[in-house]
């Protein structure tokens, strides 16, 4: 018998707030459209042109679309109610470049939303846009720099690299200026091509951001070949099912982030149905059962199978909840001890 069997999956929320509604909700701003064409990101093989056959039947050319408005709203408007849940502007390739990014951020802090964070890689984020989403109310901005001097191109192979350093310091300079609320993070993927100037790139980027962050090598539930570290002996149960709700381009709530395929068995509902919302799903008597069966070990989500990138799945003091919230100063911590303290820690 899986010796997690007498756990209830109830038992490994960090809090009864977590449990009733998301911490974080992560609504997707595309599908497939982006700038850059990195070596870590299926969406940049695709744009490289060394995606593998399965990537490209899942963005072939007509799938590429923008969320919705409408569909956007309704989340903003959900997760506003909820004071400890916090609303990611994601996407499958650049959020920025949604034509809406900025009414988007605007709207949600206006609905209430308690923290907005998006990612870019900063390529249009020029003086004009950069003060848009400033004066917004944007809480966070984690910028994705994958790599510094020399090994920037090799991994990011947009030909930007000096763009985008100018258009980083000039967004902090500028968030100085206006005194602004938000915060600036750098990030970059932990990959083995990066390692040489790994130390270089904290120690530039160090200056301008208020953190610097490197992400797992994750494998984008295998659609590249990236591994977070080393493979535990034993699987832990991912953290993803318990923190994060995801919501597609198209208003379909998924099981996961790396449910691109939106298969039915990882569509657990969609907010186009009348009378439909996140908060019942999260708390559906199917998402009860996905988060039981990965507490067990019966990993009955299709994309859970053969998934790895549960090692770079967080819990507690490792998760971007605590980056946010303790580091970034954006919140706060209960510092209770949970039945998560318990499980294998990993890094986000
Ligand atoms: S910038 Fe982000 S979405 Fe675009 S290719 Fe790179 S990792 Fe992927
Ligand atoms: S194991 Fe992989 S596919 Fe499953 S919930 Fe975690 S990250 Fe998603």
């Amino acid at each position: 018998m899986n010796e997690n069997a007498n756990i209830k999956a109830e038992a490994l929320f960090e809090s009864r707030d977590r449990q009733q509604f998301p911490v974080c909700t992560q609504v997707t701003l595309n599908h497939g459209i982006c700038d850059s064409r990195c070596l870590s990101c299926p969406i940049g093989r695709l744009n490289y042109g060394d995606a593998s056959e399965a990537v490209k039947a899942e963005f072939h050319p007509q799938s590429r679309t923008f969320l919705p408005w409408e569909i956007f709203t309704r989340v903003a408007d959900e997760v506003a109610q909820y004071p400890h849940a916090w609303l990611r502007l994601h996407s499958r390739g650049e959020p920025l470049l949604h034509p809406r990014f900025v009414d988007m951020v605007r709207y949600a802090k206006n609905a209430g939303v308690r923290l907005v964070q998006a990612f870019t890689d900063a390529i249009t984020l020029n003086e004009e846009k950069a003060i848009a989403i400033l004066e917004a109310g944007l809480d966070v901005l984690e910028c994705s720099v994958h790599g510094h001097i020399e090994t920037y191109e090799l991994l990011m192979r947009n030909g930007k690299f000096d763009r985008v350093r100018e258009n980083v310091i000039r967004f902090r300079q500028l968030r100085d200026e206006l005194g602004a609320r938000t915060q600036l993070v750098v990030s970059a993927v932990d990959q083995p091509q990066f390692q040489r100037e790994k130390e270089a790139h904290r120690a530039f980027w160090s200056q301008y951001a208020d953190q610097v962050i490197y992400r797992p090598h994750h494998s984008w539930g295998n659609r590249v070949d990236g591994v977070c570290g080393s493979v535990p002996e034993v699987r832990h149960p991912c953290s993803q099912l318990w923190n994060r709700c995801t919501v597609g381009p198209t208003g379909n709530v998924l099981a996961c982030f790396n449910s691109w395929s939106e298969t039915e068995a990882e569509v657990l509902g969609n907010l186009n149905d009348p009378g439909e919302a996140i908060v019942r799903i999260w708390q559906s008597d199917r998402f009860v059962r996905i988060r039981q069966d990965h507490l067990e070990g019966h990993y009955t989500l299709p994309c859970c199978r053969s998934c790895k990138d549960w090692t770079g799945s967080s819990w507690g003091k490792e998760s971007y909840e605590h980056l946010l919230n303790v580091k970034l100063g954006l919140g706060g911590s209960n510092g209770r001890k949970t039945t998560t303290d318990a499980l294998t820690k990993s890094t986000d």
